[in-house]
């Protein structure tokens, strides 16, 4: 499949040659981590609600080693970004640099083992090489973290659960880099498993792994997502007012998502508000009806996707043109059977899923046809559902 975006070498070997070339000694060990896609449940996870996000074919490699007399200090270097990453384990304040990802989560992994005890006066050095492409909504910030976490953990001595790495990785991006996020990102990074979905409650962070074998295209619009923010929050605002007025109604009412359609509609609640939970409620159940699919071993409906597709372009009003254009468009094409926006939306990617040889056939025609249409170059990439977080051998 052909993509617009330079694919970097990133291995365990290249990682190794970069740790090697940069810091002049091998790693004591690397770990790896993939980007994301979420499947379905979009704007569910701040609500309470259920997420079904794969890992992709596309990973971040870290190298990591502890260096003798190193000060307390990080070092790092990666194949993606310019600049040699210094800052403190002990004392970590924030750069605005790209190593701030690395810096939230080796910190506070190495905190107590640098400061007492056989590694005091230590430092770490890490190299990072990665073809998840960055800031395109594949969440290459969860697999710098989780893969730093897992070989931070490692190269010091100890082992993190991937669910521990997931945690320390969403506490480094929300509470050290800054970046108000919901959990999915880490835990899909962390937690996905080859072949299979990862159906997470956001609300209690239970999760549950289900068959998934299809192929998935992944479509970035290239539409900047310069509203986003502003909008993002505008929406968590709405939603939050929702769940007051309901509570008037049903006090015990636990989330927005644990809403019932029913309930949302017997609620009148003033527009757009009724929009936006209505989005939320059947969204949740969306997921839940993929997760019935899937568990039984059958493909995930196209028609669900379609239908999280409206509700987000009507409903939740989180679409743009280009990706309404680029779902109709996709449904065209011979054995495709289902696509829509993943993400948060206003820009960003969207996913089809079908055949995967008509997936393969479609893709370039479809990006030929979208560039025809708005002059927007579409990346592409065909993905399976792929491993999450792993320690690599050294
Ligand atoms: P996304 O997670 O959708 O890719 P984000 O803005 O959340 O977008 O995260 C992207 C940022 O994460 C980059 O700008 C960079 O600071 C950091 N990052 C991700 N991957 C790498 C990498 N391989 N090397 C260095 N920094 C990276
Ligand atoms: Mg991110």
């Amino acid at each position: 499949m052909p993509t617009s975006d330079t694919t970097l070498p990133a291995s365990a070997a290249a990682v190794r040659a970069l740790f090697r070339q940069r810091f002049g000694r091998e790693p004591d060990t690397i770990a790896s981590a993939p980007g994301r896609v979420n499947l379905i449940g979009e704007h569910t996870d701040y609500n309470g609600g259920e997420v079904l996000p794969i890992g992709i074919e596309r990973r971040t490699w870290v190298a990591a080693g502890v260096r003798r007399e190193g000060g307390g200090m990080l070092r790092a270097v990666s194949a993606n970004e310019d600049g040699a990453g210094e800052a403190s384990l002990v004392a970590p304040t924030r750069s605005e640099h790209w190593w701030d990802y690395l810096t939230g989560v080796a910190a506070p992994i190495a905190r107590d083992a640098l400061g007492s005890g056989a590694l005091a006066g230590a430092g770490i050095d890490a190299a990072v090489t990665s073809d998840v492409p960055t800031g395109a909504g594949l969440s290459s910030s969860a697999a710098i973290e989780v893969a730093t976490a897992l070989a931070v953990a490692k190269a010091l001595g100890g082992t993190l659960e991937p669910r521990e790495a997931a945690m320390i990785g969403w506490r480094a991006e929300t509470g050290f880099v800054g970046v108000a996020s919901g959990i999915m990102d880490q835990f899909a990074s962390a937690l996905s498993r080859q072949g299979e979905a990862l159906h997470l409650d956001c609300a209690t962070t239970e999760t549950e792994l289900v068959p998934f074998r299809d192929a998935v295209l992944i479509i970035d619009s290239a539409v900047r997502r310069s509203l986003r923010d502003s909008a993002f929050n505008t929406r968590q605002a709405e939603c939050a007012q929702a769940l007051r007025l309901m509570r008037e109604r049903w006090p015990k009412l636990p989330s927005l998502a644990a809403a019932t359609p029913e309930q949302v509609l017997a609620a009148r609640l003033p527009a757009p508000l009724d929009r936006r939970a209505l989005h939320v409620s059947r969204e949740t159940r969306r997921v839940q009806e993929a997760v019935t699919l899937l568990r039984a071993g059958k493909p995930l409906s196209g028609e669900l996707l379609l239908g999280s597709h409206e509700s987000l372009r009507d409903l939740y009003e989180c679409s743009r043109p280009e990706l309404d254009w680029l779902v109709a468009r996709s449904m065209l094409e011979p054995g495709v059977r289902g696509a829509r926006l993943t993400g948060a939306g206003w820009g960003g990617c969207m996913i089809v899923v079908g055949d995967e040889s008509a997936l393969a056939a479609a893709g370039p025609k479809i990006g030929k046809d979208y560039e025809k249409e708005f002059g927007l170059t579409a990346r592409l990439w065909l993905s399976r559902a792929a491993e999450g977080a792993r320690v690599e051998e050294v």
